[in-house]
This record gives C-alpha cells, sequence and structure tokens, in this order.
C-alpha cells in the first residue's frame, strides 16, 4: 500500500510572508524510540512502512516524505509578557495529511535542524523533552481534552549541547494545525491588511467552517476562539494541568493544546502551584491559567481590529465586548465540568459554593486534587485523602443530600463521576521514571505508563500503582523547558 501520504499543502498556497520554505538538515543514525500506530492508522499512514529504513529517514528529517512542502512557519509571541518575532526555531513542517476521513492534519518534526527563525539556536530538541512531550499530550488525548497528538520519536544519534551533552531526538507532532495567536500577532505587525485579512479566512475555512458568510465572519472567529479557549482552559483546570507556558505563540486557535514543555499535573491542592523553573513569579501558576488565558485572547483580539470594523475606536469597542464574555464563559464550563465531576446532573445555585467548599478543604489539608475526586467516585471515603480531615464529614453530608435531591439515581450519578474523574495522570515520578528508564535505553517503563494514560477513567486495579502519591516528594517539583 505504500506510505499512505496524502498531503495538500494549503498554509503553502498563502502569502510567503507567512513561512520560509527550508531544506533538511540529515542527522547521522536515526532510530525509532517510540511510535504511534493507532495514530498513524487514524492518519492513513502505514505504521510498518513508517517503522522500515526510509519511513525512519523520513521521521528523521533526513528524507522529505512524497508530496511533502516542508516549511518553517513564521509567528511572533508574547513570552512572559515581552513581545518578540519568534517562529518555527527548532521545527519542520511537511505539510497537511489529509485522512481517510479527509480531515486535515498537520505533520510536523519538532526538533529538524535549524531555520531561518532558529536565532542563536541549534534548531536541535533533546530526548527527554521530546518523550516527554510524547507522554503528556497522548495523556491529554486520553483524558479526552484538544491536545496535539505524538506520532513518533526518534533518537538521532547525535549529542545536543546544553548544560551538559544530552542525546538528541525529533518529535514527529501532529496538529490540526500550528496556527497560533502569534501568528496573528505577526501578520498584524508586520504583514499587510490583505495577509491578516487573508490568514483570517484560511483559518475559519480550517477550523471554524460554522461560521456563517456573513458581513461580519471576522467578529464570529473572535468569538469562537474566545468559547474554545474558555471550554479548553476549564478542561485543564478540572483535571489539574499545569502548561507552564502559556505565551501567545504557544496559544493554537484550534483549541487544542499545544507545546508541552515545562508542563505537570498538580498533585496536592493549590492554586499557586507552579512547577516551571523559569516561572518564577508564578505568571502561568494554577490559579493564574484562566486569567492568563483571557490575557492572550486580548493580544488576539488587538491582532484583529483591523478586520472589525473600518472605524478603529468601534472596532477595538467590539473586540472589547467580545473579550468581556470570556470569563463567564469559562466559569460556566468549568462549573459544568465541576457538578460532572461531583455526579450532578441538574443545576442548583449552591453547587459552585459546594465546590469551592471541597477545594478549600483539599488547600487546606495539602490533599491529593486527582485522588479526593476519585475517592468520592468509588465511594471509598476512607480511602480519601480528607478522611478524618476537619470539616469532610460535614461536607460529604451536605453532597450526599445534594446528589439525593436529582431524579437520577446514585448509580447512573456514579457513571458520570466515572467518566469525570480520572483515576490515572501522569504523575510527575512516573513521568520521571518512564523518562529515565527511557533515556538509559529502557523503554518499558514508558510503555506501560502510557497503556495506563490511553484509559485514565478506567477504574480497575490493573493500573493502581499509577494513583499512588509517593510517600513524601523529596524536594518541590521542578520542570525545565529542555530547549
Ligand atoms: P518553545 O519554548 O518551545 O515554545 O519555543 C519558543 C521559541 O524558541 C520558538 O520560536 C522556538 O522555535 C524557538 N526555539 C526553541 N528551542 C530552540 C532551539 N533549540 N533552536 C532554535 N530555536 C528554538
Ligand atoms: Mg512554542
Amino acid at each position: 500500500m505504500g506510505f499512505g501520504w496524502n498531503f495538500d499543502n494549503s498554509y503553502a498556497r498563502l502569502s510567503d510572508t507567512l513561512y520560509a520554505s527550508v531544506g533538511l538538515h540529515p542527522v547521522s543514525d536515526p532510530k525509532i524510540v517510540i511510535f504511534n500506530e493507532m495514530l498513524a492508522k487514524e492518519l492513513g499512514l502505514s505504521s510498518d512502512e513508517l517503522q522500515s529504513e526510509e519511513g525512519v529517514q523520513i521521521l528523521a528529517g533526513n528524507k522529505a516524505p512524497e508530496g511533502s512542502f516542508p516549511m518553517a512557519q513564521a509567528y511572533a509571541g508574547h513570552q512572559f509578557g515581552y513581545f518578540t518575532m519568534l517562529g518555527d526555531g527548532r521545527a519542520l513542517l511537511y505539510g497537511e495529511q489529509m485522512t481517510p476521513e479527509n480531515e486535515r492534519f498537520d505533520i510536523q518534526l519538532k526538533g529538524a535542524g535549524r531555520t531561518p527563525f532558529s536565532r542563536g539556536g541549534d534548531g536541535r530538541a533533546a530526548l527527554g523533552p521530546m518523550l516527554r512531550e510524547y507522554i503528556i499530550s497522548e495523556a491529554m488525548h486520553g483524558l479526552g481534552i484538544p491536545t496535539t497528538r505524538s506520532l513518533a520519536v526518534v533518537s538521532t544519534g547525535e549529542k545536543i549541547i546544553r548544560e551538559t551533552d544530552l542525546p538528541g531526538a525529533i518529535l514527529t507532532r501532529v496538529a490540526s494545525s500550528h496556527i497560533r495567536v502569534g501568528t496573528f500577532q505577526y501578520v498584524a505587525n508586520w504583514g499587510s491588511f490583505e495577509d491578516l485579512q487573508s490568514l483570517a479566512s484560511y483559518t475559519i475555512i480550517r477550523h471554524y467552517t460554522d461560521i456563517p458568510n456573513s458581513d461580519n465572519q471576522y467578529l464570529y472567529l473572535l468569538q469562537e476562539v474566545i468559547k474554545k479557549q474558555a471550554e479548553l482552559i476549564a478542561k485543564w483546570q478540572l483535571v489539574g494541568f499545569i502548561h507552564g507556558v502559556m505565551n501567545t505563540d504557544n496559544m493554537a486557535i484550534s483549541g487544542e493544546s499545544i507545546d508541552f514543555g515545562p508542563c505537570a499535573f498538580m498533585d496536592t491542592y493549590h492554586p499557586e502551584t507552579v512547577f516551571s523553573s523559569i516561572d518564577t513569579k508564578g505568571r502561568y501558576a494554577y490559579g493564574n491559567q484562566p486569567k492568563m488565558g483571557l490575557w492572550n485572547l486580548a493580544r488576539f483580539a488587538e491582532s484583529l481590529v483591523p478586520l472589525l470594523d473600518d472605524d478603529e475606536d468601534k472596532a477595538i469597542e467590539i473586540a472589547q465586548g467580545q473579550i468581556s464574555q470570556y470569563m463567564g464563559q469559562f466559569e460556566k464550563y468549568w462549573l459544568d465540568g465541576m457538578r460532572a465531576k461531583l455526579g450532578l446532573f441538574d443545576q442548583e445555585d449552591q453547587d459552585k459554593e459546594l465546590a469551592d467548599e471541597l477545594l478549600d478543604l483539599m488547600e487546606k489539608n495539602q490533599a491529593d486534587y486527582t485522588n479526593t475526586f476519585s475517592a468520592l467516585t468509588i465511594g471509598q471515603h476512607e480511602k480519601s485523602p480528607l478522611q478524618g480531615k476537619d470539616g469532610f464529614e460535614e461536607w460529604l453530608q451536605k453532597w450526599e443530600l445534594r446528589r439525593s435531591r436529582q431524579t437520577q439515581s446514585i448509580e447512573e450519578s456514579t457513571e458520570l463521576m466515572k467518566n469525570s474523574n480520572p483515576s490515572v495522570i501522569p504523575r510527575n515520578h512516573r513521568v520521571e521514571e518512564a523518562l529515565d528508564a527511557a533515556v538509559n535505553g529502557d523503554l518499558s517503563v514508558l510503555e506501560r505508563l502510557l497503556a495506563a494514560l490511553a484509559d485514565p477513567y478506567d477504574y480497575s486495579s490493573e493500573y493502581e500503582e499509577y494513583c499512588i502519591v509517593p510517600e513524601t516528594q523529596k524536594r518541590p517539583y521542578r520542570t525545565f523547558c529542555g530547549t
């Protein structure tokens, strides 16, 4: 059957201010470290071919696949609040694979060498961080959260120089597109009005086809992007995911989670939780994520201003009107999700208070976020991290009473909870353990972790070991960007 490549490179048909076509930078000894057969199948690609000698050359950026158009995309971004020109400094987009279902996905190599946007960087990536992105993106997918995916990681056989020498690797990332808030910022700052219009129209065709064909379709675009982000960030909050670098270049217009650098899942509940070593001021702390989403969307809205109305003041007013909808939308998505986590089908005014009281108890008692919800789900309160803590009995009574006021049975409520509260998340010590083993050549730990993460709502005992919180955390957990 061949590889199954079926590229249609629509981005390459846009203005060439949006990208630079790039050459390949072959690596010496590429080998597959991990390969995602299920995803290959969804993409209409042959796993056998891709894991053959020729396939590995493609996944390593040594040989371009048939029909591809290797490019680096241009974008800008606010990094920790400061605006800069960026672009794919170490990523190479092969093109857009059309799947058997006629869906369009970017196939991108991360760590494929220098591009015109590399600035001082070497264009390369290390094995640990690429495997980390593989684990976390596949975990997000398992959790049902919109995300870019990972098709493969290959080791390059070359060392890359960081603080120490590290083994080099390339990740094949699959995304519904790589258009970012930063792509719009780039065009708004350095492109023409026509460039901006064409990027916005292209984005609508690619991601927001339901938008009515009206005079004001860019207003709808803004509205829909805001809604998608409110929904996405609510999902992050509900599972305790901390992205770590919510810069505007790391926010995808599609509403997928993207760029898994120093991200990690919160264990002990605390809104101020930060894992990233570079986020010294806690800008992207767990509890700040919703408002940082708003901040980024305001930058997106600013970029769209020229398209919203000929009269700039009026356009700004329109943009502000849309942005002001975000927090309410976020809170609604969050509360709906929280109700599901508590097994509630209907709505009562006191529900937010009930949820907040539980979170307060968790914060006061340094309770594990995921395990608190899973103990409620299986109804084994003696296993709850809050067991015996002041106020928990009273809270449980309130909650039971609230549950009994709805028409659905306890069994139905439990089922809803099982589908809303993961029992398995990629716990930090498990991720580190899998990465350490993999970098030392043992992939079995990583493979078992990935199997558990593929089905995180499965309350069977097979993967119980992944629910255990380590007795004492040796020191505060830190993650690194790994660039
Ligand atoms: P990230 O932190 O991965 O979101 O990257 C931020 C920006 O830095 C993007 O423009 C990347 O392409 C660029 N970048 C990161 N690492 C490298 C590298 N090793 N070489 C060149 N550019 C890089
Ligand atoms: Mg990035």
